[in-house]
């Protein structure tokens, strides 16, 4: 018995498209969620690292503003000195007695100010006529200084600061602060040196708070370091020139930066600014990695805070996950069960309504059906055609062959006559050990002999050795009745029986293995 039972409409296809619709949005609503987690604690982690970064240029400008006015005021003042000494010597075409009279008047400059290590005044062959050193070195002769070489050949009186160098007099480091000597007509007679004590710079770069790592420094606009804090007498005029960074102090009197040192090689972000009437720029610069302390301090805790939140949603979308898994898997389970039961009422109402050897309906099953046909048919009165098939001399082909090969020729048999009776509302059914029933609505006596006839035929084409009957092969008789239902004889569902029974057995009194109709003639037959 082959029994096709189609899927409910709610099948696991749809209901495992529904699965998979339901996980993914949960996933794609925790990847969205985790996303925008991330994605929004990195854009403030950014826009912090921004704001540090911007604070740290404002704060460091700020800074090399006030370190410049200060260097600049002290510049000024050496000028100022300078001009003063040179002015005097130049208008009075002073003597060299006469400049050597100004001795106390030196001493008396450098002891008003904090940043002066010795004023000079050299003659033209770099020898010293008068200084402000206690006791005097004959032999001091500064001709080979680069600052004296150069006021020597550049007629400018302007003054001039040169890197630093270590005083032959006192053996200190010392920014030269010089200016060129002219006599009436604009000859070289001179130089005058005030040096600034390269320790005043440090101590002044070293009272600002610039962090533990921080820099600072006055250099030439040629890059040559003057002083430079972290201290090292390595950086007294060492130059840092950089082409790029060159260009750039050119065009801005200050500005920023954000670059890794050339001397120390450490990551800072820099504010620099020229001194206002002298060609020294002044740099503060704070180290990158103190900077950022605080905010990677920040983003560390920032960071553990968004994974530990991260690994929440992601445990909970799992955990939702599972359960939506789960309960669809439930929701499968209860669907497949109510298959399972939906097939098995299904197998019971055919087992119910069908004969288990040869699969056509059963005895039951065709009354019912029969009943509800005859009526249906006397109501609009249809014809309707009634046939009986029997067995010829079955009784014989089972003692001959036994019973099993009996059951065996019965569903051949029974097959036979199913492809007999193919229209849809045709009703065939075993009505009892080897006979068979077929009920043909909208059928007349014509149509019930072609398929009586056909049937036997059909039977007879099977060709099922039968040694016992006269025919030498399996064959059928078969008996049938047709009725129009016309009042006022309209017959009942036991006549028509009858009748067909009757004309069956009139087909058995002859020689078999053929088809008489209820009613007829013997001449019709
Ligand atoms: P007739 O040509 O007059 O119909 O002769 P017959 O032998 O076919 O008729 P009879 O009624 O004497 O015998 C019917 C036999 O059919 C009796 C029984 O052994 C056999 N039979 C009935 N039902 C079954 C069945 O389900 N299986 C088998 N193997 N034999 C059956
Ligand atoms: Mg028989
Ligand atoms: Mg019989």
């Amino acid at each position: 018995m082959s029994l096709n039972v189609k899927n409910a409409p709610g099948s696991q296809v749809l209901k495992r498209r529904d699965r998979v619709n339901g996980t993914h949005v949960v996933m794609a609503f925790i990847a969205f969620t985790l996303v925008t987690l991330i994605g929004s604690n990195a854009w403030l982690a950014w826009r912090g690292y921004e704001k540090e970064l911007g604070l740290a240029k404002e704060s460091s400008l700020n800074l090399a503003h006030a370190v410049s006015q200060q260097f600049d005021s002290v510049f000024s003042d050496v000028d100022r000195t300078l001009e003063n000494i040179g002015f005097r010597i130049e208008q009075g075409n002073m003597s060299r007695q006469a400049i050597k009279a100004l001795q106390p008047e030196l001493v008396n400059s450098l002891s008003r100010s904090d940043h002066l290590h010795s004023i000079f005044v050299f003659d033209r062959d770099g020898l010293s006529l008068v200084d402000t050193q206690p006791r005097r070195s004959s032999s001091t002769r500064n001709a080979d200084r680069p600052y004296f070489l150069a006021h020597m050949t550049n007629p400018s009186t302007r003054m001039r600061i040169s890197a630093p160098l270590l005083s032959r007099t006192t053996g200190t480091w010392v920014i030269p602060v010089t200016r060129r000597l002219n006599d009436g007509n604009g000859n070289f007679i001179g130089v005058i040196l005030a040096s600034i004590r390269v320790d005043y710079v440090r101590d002044v770069l070293d009272g600002y708070a610039i962090g533990e790592h921080g820099a600072a420094g006055l250099s030439l606009a040629d890059g040559t370091i003057l002083v430079r804090r972290p201290f090292d007498v390595a950086d007294l005029g060492r130059n840092i020139a950089n082409p790029h960074i060159t260009a750039g102090l050119k065009s801005f009197r200050s500005g920023t930066a954000r670059m890794v040192s050339p001397v120390d090689g450490v990551m800072r972000v820099l504010g620099f600014e020229f001194t206002q009437n002298h060609p020294v720029v002044v740099a503060v610069a704070r180290a990158e990695s103190e900077i950022l302390r605080s905010w990677w301090r920040s983003l560390f805790i920032q960071s553990i805070m968004v994974l530990v939140l991260s690994v929440f949603i992601a445990i909970f979308g799992r955990f939702v996950v599972h359960i939506i898994r789960l309960r669809s898997q439930e929701r499968l389970e209860i669907e497949r069960a109510h298959q399972q039961v939906s097939e098995a009422n299904l197998r019971l109402q055919h087992l119910a309504a069908h004969d288990g050897m040869t699969d056509l309906l059963n005895r039951r099953a065709f009354d019912a059906r029969a009943a509800a046909l005859v009526s249906h048919s006397a109501r609009h009165q249809r014809s309707l055609s009634m046939l009986m098939l029997d067995v010829d001399h079955f009784k014989a082909y089972n003692d001959h062959f036994g019973h099993q090969p009996g059951d065996e020729c019965l569903r051949l048999v029974a097959n036979a006559l199913k492809s007999a009776a193919r229209r849809p509302a045709d009703v065939l059914a075993r009505y009892g050990g080897e006979e068979f029933i077929m009920m043909l609505p909208e059928t007349d006596a014509a149509g019930a002999r072609t398929i009586a006839e056909n049937a036997i035929q059909a039977v007879r084409a099977l060709r099922i050795d039968h040694p016992r009957s006269p025919l030498g092969i399996v064959t059928i008789s078969a008996g049938g009745t047709t009725t129009q239902f016309a009042p006022p004889m309209a017959l009942t569902l036991t006549e028509l029986i009858e009748q067909a029974d009757a004309a069956l057995y009139e087909a058995k009194t002859g020689a078999r293995d053929g088809y008489r109709e209820h009613g007829a003639r013997p001449q019709d037959r």
